[in-house]
């Protein structure tokens, strides 16, 4: 089978899966979600992503539909159905089908959706050119460390990188650099690698906590604390980090060079250990 979907403990060909115009992921964006890749056929940090799937569901007060193992099963089961190496799997749990009330229904069952589709990584000149940015105003709400499918601030920022015809739009609030609308950004200066602190503001991503780990392991010195839009401007390095993305420099932002307009040496470095770690 190719594409797969899987809605409520039923796997189904991905073109006929539905879910109900009632559902409170359809009516109120009220649903959480994860995105995971495979390396040749195994999740990557499967654990670290049902777990911030577990947490940003919690926070929402949504009701946990499976445990961390029957989540393993039901995705090792989809894999083994789609065949594919290299696949992006995609889960969304919503607070369930009711009629439209804002407040939460006295009872409902959460609508538990995974997609899993192949993947088509980045092509290798992307990576090795690097890619542009722009910064736009971040006007999403105080919890962004909740995975929530409520993404229109994402959405129109991504509208506004696609007209300016670059390929990532980095978040800006009271000039300080967040991250970016599908990334964790990071700069480097002097040899330091910076990326704004875990909080409400960002998304703790899983790819920033590997690559954080992985420059620690090369002696790179890490210093989570926030960037001002200046800083970003005259970095050294600037790069994103993302489930798919993995670590991709960015050699342009808001039409301003960075560093030496290539993909920079830290940058290249742990691009090189993510590769190593994953290949
Ligand atoms: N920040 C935002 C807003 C994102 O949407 C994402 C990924 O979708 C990330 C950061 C990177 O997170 P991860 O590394 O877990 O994919």
């Amino acid at each position: 089978m190719p594409d797969i979907a899987f809605i409520n403990g039923r796997f189904i060909p991905w073109q006929d899966a539905t879910v109900s115009i009632d559902d409170r992921g359809f009516q109120f964006g009220d649903a959480v979600y994860e995105v995971i890749r495979t390396y040749r056929g195994t999740p990557f940090q499967l654990g670290a992503h049902l777990a911030r799937l577990e947490r940003s569901a919690k926070e929402l007060l949504i009701s946990r539909p499976y445990s961390r193992a029957q989540w393993m099963q039901w995705i090792n089961h989809g894999l083994s159905l789609a065949g594919y190496q290299e696949a992006k799997i995609y889960i969304q749990i919503t607070r369930g089908v009711a009629p439209r009330e804002h407040s939460f229904p006295s009872e409902s069952r959460p609508t538990v959706v995974m997609t899993i589709k192949e993947l088509h990584g980045l092509p290798t000149e992307m990576r090795q050119t690097g890619v542009t940015a722009c910064t736009c105003e971040d006007l999403r709400w105080g919890r962004c460390d909740i995975k929530s499918v409520n993404l229109l601030a994402n959405v129109l920022a991504r509208e506004e990188a696609r007209k300016a015809r670059v390929f990532e739009a980095i978040f800006v609030r009271e000039g300080l650099v967040m991250e970016g609308a599908l990334s964790n950004v990071m700069a480097v200066q002097d040899g330091v690698v910076m990326t704004a602190p875990e909080g409400p503001r960002i998304l703790s991503g899983v790819t920033r906590t590997v690559v954080l780990d992985l420059a620690k392991k090369e002696d790179i010195p890490v210093e989570e604390r926030p960037i001002s839009l200046d800083a970003l401007y005259s970095a050294d390095e600037v790069f994103l980090t993302g489930t798919t993305l993995e670590v991709l420099g960015v050699v342009q932002i808001d039409g301003k060079i960075i560093g030496s307009g290539q993909p920079g040496l830290i940058t290249r470095t742990l691009a090189a250990r993510w590769a190593l770690l994953t290949g």
